[in-house]
């Protein structure tokens, strides 16, 4: 198999690669999570786990994320 797609993957290292369906107008928020965990100390003390990133976009009148991994 030589596929020559214009793939940029060594430039794009480090960068988010963009979800399925995700249009190439949108934002990228990166959020906290809490875990839910009673005794965890990393929401006890901070604003919990994370940054995870997200892209976010609207679709109509619908908000859309995605997520796309550990920020
Ligand atoms: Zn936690």
């Amino acid at each position: 198999m030589h596929s020559k797609k214009k793939t940029r993957d060594s430039t794009l290292k480090g960068q988010w690669q963009l979800p399925l369906g995700a249009p190439a107008r949108h934002s990228v928020r990166d959020e906290y999570r809490r875990c839910g965990r009673p005794n965890c100390a990393t929401c006890r003390e901070g604003p919990g786990h994370g940054p995870y990133r997200y892209a976010v976009w609207r679709d109509g009148q619908a908000v859309k994320r995605k997520y796309l991994g550990k920020a």
